[in-house]
C-alpha cells in the first residue's frame, strides 16, 4: 500500500513525503480509511508504531483550512507529549494553512487566551486546561467534530476521566472519537463503552 491509496489531498501527501515517509506504517494502514470515513476508532498501539501520523493524517484531512473554527481537539497526558503531536501536526501539515495550538498546565492562561484570538483549527493539550477555557467559553468546542485521545491508558488512570468527560460534554452529539492507547485496562473499556458508538478495533 502506498499513501496514494487514500485520496488525500495533494498538500498534505506532499508534507508526508516531505517527512520521509515512504508508505503507511501498518496502524496507518488500519486506521487512515477508517478514520477518513468517519467511524471511531480504538487502537491498540505503542510508541514507534507511527500512531501519531495515524490520527494526524485523517485529522489534517478533514479539516477545513478556511473555517475559523477549532475543528479537532487532540488530548495528552503530558505537555511534552502535546508539543510532539503538535509538531507533527506542523511537520505534516506545514503545506495546508492548518494552524494547531498547544494548551496545557502550569503555563500562562493569558497567552493562551492572546492565541486564541489567531485562528486555531487543532487543539492539542493536557485535559485540565482544555476543560479550563471550554468552561470559560475562550475555546468554542460545540462545533468540534473530531476528538482524539492519545495514551489513553495513562489519561484515564489518573484523575482525568471525569475532566475529560466535562469536556466531552462542550462537543457536538455526533463528534467522531479516535482512542489510542498502549494498553487496554478496564479504565479504557468503560469510557469506550460510554463514549465510542459502534468503534472499529485495531489490536496490532
Ligand atoms: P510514533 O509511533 O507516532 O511515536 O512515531 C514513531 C516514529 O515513526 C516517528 O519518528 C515518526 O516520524 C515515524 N513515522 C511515522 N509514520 C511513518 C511512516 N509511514 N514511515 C516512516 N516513518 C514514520
Amino acid at each position: 500500500n502506498t499513501f496514494e491509496d487514500f485520496y488525500l489531498k495533494r498538500e498534505l501527501l506532499m508534507g508526508i513525503f516531505e517527512a520521509g515517509f515512504e508508505k503507511p506504517s501498518p496502524i496507518q494502514e488500519e486506521a487512515i480509511p477508517v478514520a477518513l470515513a468517519g467511524r471511531d476508532i480504538l487502537a491498540r498501539a505503542k510508541n514507534g508504531t507511527g500512531k501519531t501520523a495515524a490520527f494526524i493524517i485523517p485529522t489534517l484531512q478533514k479539516i477545513k483550512p478556511k473555517v475559523n473554527k477549532i475543528q479537532a481537539l487532540i488530548l495528552v497526558p503530558t505537555r511534552e507529549l502535546a508539543l510532539q503531536t503538535s509538531q507533527v501536526c506542523k511537520t505534516l501539515g506545514k503545506h495546508l494553512g492548518i494552524e494547531a495550538m498547544v494548551t496545557t498546565g502550569g503555563t500562562s492562561l493569558r497567552d493562551d487566551i492572546m492565541r486564541l484570538k489567531e485562528p486555531v483549527h487543532i487543539l492539542v493539550g493536557t485535559p485540565g486546561r482544555v476543560l479550563d477555557l471550554a468552561s470559560r467559553k475562550l475555546a468554542d468546542l460545540s462545533e468540534t467534530p473530531l476528538f482524539i485521545m492519545d495514551e489513553a491508558d495513562k489519561m484515564l488512570s489518573r484523575e482525568f476521566v471525569t475532566i475529560i468527560e466535562q469536556i466531552l460534554l462542550y462537543f457536538p452529539k455526533d463528534r467522531q472519537s479516535l482512542l489510542f492507547s498502549a494498553t487496554f485496562p478496564l479504565a479504557v473499556k468503560s469510557f469506550m463503552d460510554k463514549h465510542l458508538t459502534k468503534p472499529y478495533e485495531i489490536n496490532l
